[in-house]
């Protein structure tokens, strides 16, 4: 049995879902989304048509490896918001990561490009293309629309897809305009 994910789900590249598995609630309350294997299992069945093998092939009581990546990925995409370098441990973490299951291109019947992950173990190869495609993300043209969520108590990342867009959901866009709102007419 698997529970229903309970945090904030935003249809971001897996690295930035990963990075907003640490969440605020709207009372203030952090929270940690993949804190044990029910949590990760959640989150995993949540984000299951971004990943590479089936969900439920996935080893969820290897959460502290997820966690783990998650601090490098945090790291990274943060490192990319302030346009400063990677941290060296969080760069060693990635590039360790993607290095454990080589990859190689393959193209399809279909006339699509595919990726094949070369390895037996379905836990590695998500922990790998999650690494990939955060070298990928903060490396390449869209590192430069990645934003954190403007409305207040909110901790999420986002990609940007329109110029003037500076919250991660329309809610969040809400609540923003409303404390605006708010702090010109009580002051
Ligand atoms: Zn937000």
């Amino acid at each position: 049995m698997t529970t229903r994910y309970p945090g904030p789900l935003r249809d971001q590249p897996l690295p930035i879902e990963l990075h907003n598995t640490l969440y605020a609630t709207t009372r203030g309350d952090r929270c940690d989304g993949i804190a044990d294997a029910a949590a990760l299992r959640a989150w995993l069945a949540a984000v299951a048509s971004d990943l590479p093998v089936p969900a439920p092939s996935i080893d969820a009581d290897r959460s502290a490896a997820f966690r783990a990546l998650r601090d490098a990925v945090r790291s990274a995409l943060h490192a990319a918001l302030d346009d400063k370098p990677v941290p060296p441990r969080a760069r060693r973490t990635l590039n360790d990561t993607a290095a454990a299951c080589p990859r190689s291109t393959q193209l399809a019947a279909d006339g699509t490009r595919r990726v094949r992950y070369h390895a037996e173990d379905p836990t590695q190869i998500v922990l790998a293309a999650i690494a990939h495609e955060t070298i990928a993300l903060v490396t390449g043209p869209r590192a430069r629309d990645l934003r954190l969520c403007g409305a207040p108590g909110c901790v999420l990342a986002f990609l940007k897809d329109h110029p003037r867009r500076a919250w991660c959901s329309p809610s969040c866009g809400n609540r923003a305009r409303q404390a605006r709102h708010y702090a010109r007419h009580h002051h």
